[in-house]
């Protein structure tokens, strides 16, 4: 029977992050996947500024920015008038390197990390599928199904379920998954045409019983559409989709590229771990995709339990450290699918109050939300998942800032820079000298240091992930 440190199931972006970390950080990874071949379908698109700095630290964000499209604008139409077009140009400037959001299809994306990680010796081993798994306080054994049909047996320190929303390693480690899938059947088309909505901005419609969006693809004349069927007697087809909204908003398509239906659901699983076996990505929870959020949300938890694999691999750590995977993943996860089911059910819903708020409120409240500094900040933040916190599981300190945030950035010394080491490290914002077995980073102090928090002179015990350790 062979052995591997990590045996990673399924290898959308979720898994290739994993694989990419651990093998940065010199852990052997093997990476299955049941499917035969990578999926070549658009699915999320959305990339938002904390996976980007998660990726610069990777050493891939230059790339995926630069594959990407950065879009400038949001607009938003209530019965076929346009009621506010807001810049997000620059919307997170001064919080994070990457002050935009990216647009990048799934698979183009996917075919980002595969390469990398081919490039450090690793291939996602396809038409491999799991179908058992048992553990004992040593060791995880699994049962994979070989592309030939032959079942191998490999022995694993750990397990990592990134297999998706059906997840089998979820069901072997009898996790629940709790919560409910929505009555409404959505669709996302890729289409070519022509029209005020498709110009490289984001546009949002409204009116009293239909909802559409239309996000920007790279392409000039092509965009990605997602609304809602609401006859679902049969297999619909593009042809389902109510043309009275594309009529009244003026746009002609020519060309229908992908056209994919699916029921939105919100489910968060009871635990995402047993043991040595984890649970990450649309696995441990999927939500509606408003606000783009499930893919990056699953991108963070790879990166949360990674550098936590590797400490204990590495025997610099015991195993109760990974413990703190599920106490930290598991509550933003719960905290992200009340958000976005919230966000759903004000869109969704039919009722008069709704109606009104959407088609009366919205309209006049949003351009003012967008023109005030601190809302705008607010928002990107929370979008962006820049403003995540672990601090609730760490002893309070008497700071503004806490164990368990992340760094902030600040802009005039590139803090985020030395992070690129994927290790933790210590920062002193100031001139005091500190000597520690971690490698010191020293900051000239300055107002930007002061305005966001840091205090002068004190160290700063950064995590491989950026977040706050403790400080003295
Ligand atoms: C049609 C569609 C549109 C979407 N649009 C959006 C969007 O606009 N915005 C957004 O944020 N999200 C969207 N999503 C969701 C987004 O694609 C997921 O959140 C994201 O792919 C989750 O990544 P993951 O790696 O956790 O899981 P997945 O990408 O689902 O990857 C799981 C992998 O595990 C493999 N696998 C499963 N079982 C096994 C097994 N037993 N053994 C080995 N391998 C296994 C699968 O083959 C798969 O490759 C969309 C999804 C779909 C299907």
């Amino acid at each position: 029977m062979s052995h591997i440190p990590i045996l990673i199931t399924g290898a959308g972006p979720t898994g290739l992050v994993l694989a990419l970390w651990l093998t940065k950080i010199g852990i052997k990874v093997r990476i299955i996947d049941k499917a035969e071949e990578k999926v070549t379908t658009s699915r999320a698109l959305v990339i938002h500024a904390r996976t980007l700095e998660f990726y610069r630290q990777l050493g891939i964000a230059d790339h995926i920015v630069e594959m990407g499209f950065r879009f400038p604008a949001l607009n938003l139409w209530v019965n076929q008038v346009r009621t506010a077009q807001v810049s997000i140009a620059d919307i997170g400037k001064g919080v994070s390197p990457f002050s935009y959001i990216i647009i990048l299809p799934q698979d183009q994306h996917e075919m980002i990390l595969i390469k990398e990680l081919e490039a450090l010796g690793v291939s996602i081993e396809r038409n491999t599928e799991l179908i058992d798994l048992e553990q004992n306080e040593q060791k995880v054994t699994a049962q994979i199904r070989l592309s030939n049909n032959d079942v191998e047996t490999i022995s694993a320190d750990f397990l990592a379920g990134c297999d998706g929303a059906r997840s089998i390693v979820r069901e072997k480690i009898n996790a629940g998954f709790e919560g409910s899938t929505y009555p409404h059947l959505f669709y996302v088309a890729d289409v070519a045409g022509r029209g005020p909505v498709i110009n490289g901005e984001l546009h949002v419609s409204l009116d009293k019983s239909e909802f559409m969006a239309f996000f920007p693809l790279k392409q000039p004349g092509h965009a990605r559409l997602i609304g809602v069927i609401r006859d679902e007697n049969k297999t619909p087809t593009w042809d389902d989709v109510n043309p009275r909204l594309l009529q009244e908003m003026n746009v002609t398509i020519t060309n229908v590229n992908w056209f994919s239906t699916y029921h939105v659901h919100h489910r968060v699983a009871s635990h995402f771990q047993k043991g040595r076996v984890f649970l990450l990505g649309d696995a441990g929870h999927i939500h509606s995709p408003l606000g783009g959020q499930g893919m990056n949300t699953g991108i963070g938890d790879a990166v949360n339990l990674a550098w936590k694999l590797g400490e204990v691999l590495n025997k610099k750590s015991d195993l109760s450290l990974l413990t703190t995977y599920e106490a930290e993943r598991i509550g933003f996860a719960r905290q992200l699918v009340q958000t976005t089911d919230r966000a759903f059910r004000f869109i969704s819903n039919d009722g008069p109050v709704a109606q009104t708020v959407r088609t009366k409120i919205v309209p006049i409240i949003f351009p003012w939300i967008f023109k005030l500094q601190i809302a705008r900040h607010f928002l990107f933040q929370s979008l962006s998942q820049t403003g995540i916190t672990y601090r609730k599981h760490f002893i309070k300190s008497a700071q503004k800032l806490q164990p368990g945030d992340r760094l902030p950035w600040i802009e005039s010394v590139d803090n985020f820079k030395p992070l690129q080491s994927l290790d933790w490290q210590i920062h002193v914002y100031g001139d005091r000298a500190v000597k520690a077995k971690y490698e010191v980073h020293y900051f000239s102090w300055n107002k930007e240091m002061q305005d966001k928090g840091l205090q002068k002179n004190i160290a700063y015990l950064i995590r491989p992930d950026g977040h706050l350790g403790f400080f003295t």
